[in-house]
């Protein structure tokens, strides 16, 4: 099935799978002593941020409840567009605003296929999660790709994150439930409409869903657009809660 744990079993089982990890671990440490991602200073586990850098990354404090979109000043609970036209899905969370340096990040875990990357930036999302009072979803959805862009890049950055943010927080994900029907334009050269149309009709999910309440993972956010088509197909098939976690919110300039 596709159901996927993680590591988790690699991690649980005892036994030599477990210390030849370890071993590899402790001499890849050697080589290559652990340093920040982003300014290279030793940080003594890694891979890792020093604590300089961590407090630079742009952290999104006021965002809307419902799609996380940045908001000046105190915060009202919802933006005015979703008290106009609420999105299919019901919050979302987004650690960072999509600026520099945690742009550099993103850029890493999606075009250069840095396998530290997803764990780390799922290690910072996993750490807000945990705090929150809400109760966490039963099961993570990472954003699908359509087959050909996922065999052009070799890996889906959404799996990158969801897999180590699921084995943090103890909740399974699921990257077989839903798949891209078609291929789609890539979004970040469209206009919003445009991008509404871009993706209608590009999910199924295949069968029903086996929870009332899942989180769609992802590295970005923009306009929503995907989100919601997934979340709408997700909803038709029986999920009754739909979150959207990301690791960055972007805004559109002009919007
Ligand atoms: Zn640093
Ligand atoms: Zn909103």
């Amino acid at each position: 099935m596709a159901t996927d744990y993680g590591t988790n079993a690699e991690i649980c089982q005892p036994g030599g799978r477990v210390k030849v990890y370890k071993w590899g671990g402790q001499l890849l440490d050697s080589l290559f002593p652990p340093a920040c991602r982003l300014c290279g200073a030793r940080t003594g586990a890694g891979p890792a941020l020093c604590t300089g850098c961590r407090h630079d990354l742009p952290r999104l404090i006021h965002g809307c409840r419902q799609c996380a979109r940045p908001l000046s000043g105190e915060a009202p609970r919802r933006c005015g567009r979703c008290q106009r036209q609420p999105p299919p899905f019901d919050h979302a969370t987004a650690l960072f605003h999509y600026q520099p340096p945690l742009d550099f990040l993103l850029k890493r875990l999606k075009f250069a296929r840095d396998p530290g990357m997803g764990p780390l930036l799922a290690g910072l999302l996993a750490q807000e999660l945990r705090g929150r009072t809400a109760p966490l979803p039963g099961l993570l959805v990472p954003m699908p790709l359509h087959p050909t862009r996922l065999r052009e890049r070799g890996y889906n950055q959404a799996v990158e994150i969801a897999r180590p943010l699921g084995r943090a927080l103890g909740i399974p994900l699921n990257h077989g439930l839903c798949r891209r029907t078609r291929r789609t334009e890539a979004q970040s050269l469209l206009g919003t409409t445009a991008r509404r149309l871009n993706v209608r009709n590009a999910f199924a999910v295949t069968g029903a869903a086996p929870m009332a309440h899942v989180a769609i993972v992802d590295d970005v956010m923009t306009t929503g657009c995907t989100a919601s088509e997934l979340a709408r197909v997700l909803k038709r098939a029986g999920a009754g809660n739909v979150e959207v976690w990301v690791i960055a919110r972007a805004v559109r300039h002009g919007k």
